[in-house]
């Protein structure tokens, strides 16, 4: 039984996220999307929202789990029994940064493995921080982000702007 961790803050989740989700739930036994709860006060959603969301938009998949955790990654993957994490890549700006994590991982846990999954080519332009800033600006997101986003970003933005 395989299980990887697709580890992130999908705040919010987008088709670019879900392409990886779906790639890696044909390749493993089991996929657990692991929502990191660090950073929540610059986030637009809590993590319980954004597990919520998730889980609604991978209700098709029955081998994905999602969960959310704190703390050291290459822990939380000892904890789950994890054999690999798995992280996304969209362009060549990414892979600095996932280069280093991934190494630094290996050197906190030489067991943990980090495995790099493209999306379509079609969602390397997409991130959770644009899809924020088109939906702020009223801004047709229904191409990059699932029915069950979509909504919950409306909601979110329409409570900002009676506060
Ligand atoms: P971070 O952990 O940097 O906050 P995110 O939570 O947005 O990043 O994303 C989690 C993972 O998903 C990262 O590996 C990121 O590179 C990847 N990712 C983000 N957007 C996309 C996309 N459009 N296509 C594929 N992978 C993506």
């Amino acid at each position: 039984m395989k299980t990887v961790i697709y580890p992130g803050s999908f705040d919010p989740l987008t088709n670019g996220h879900l392409d990886v989700i779906q790639r890696a739930a044909r390749l493993f036994d089991r996929v657990i999307v692991a929502v990191a709860r660090k950073g929540e006060k610059q986030a637009l959603f809590g993590p319980a929202e954004r597990k919520t969301m998730i889980e609604h938009s991978t209700a098709n998949l029955s081998n994905v789990s999602v969960d959310i955790f704190e703390g050291l990654l290459v822990e939380y993957v000892e904890q789950q029994s994890g054999h690999a994490v798995i992280r996304g890549l969209r362009a060549l700006s990414d892979f600095e940064f996932e280069f280093q994590m991934a190494l630094m991982n290996r050197s906190l846990n030489e067991k943990v493995e980090t495995l790099f999954m493209m999306p379509r080519a079609s969602y390397s332009f997409l991130s959770s921080h644009l899809v924020k800033e088109i939906a702020t600006l009223g801004g047709d997101v229904s191409a990059f982000v699932t029915p069950e986003v979509k909504e919950a970003l409306a909601g979110k933005l329409a409570q900002a702007g009676a506060n």
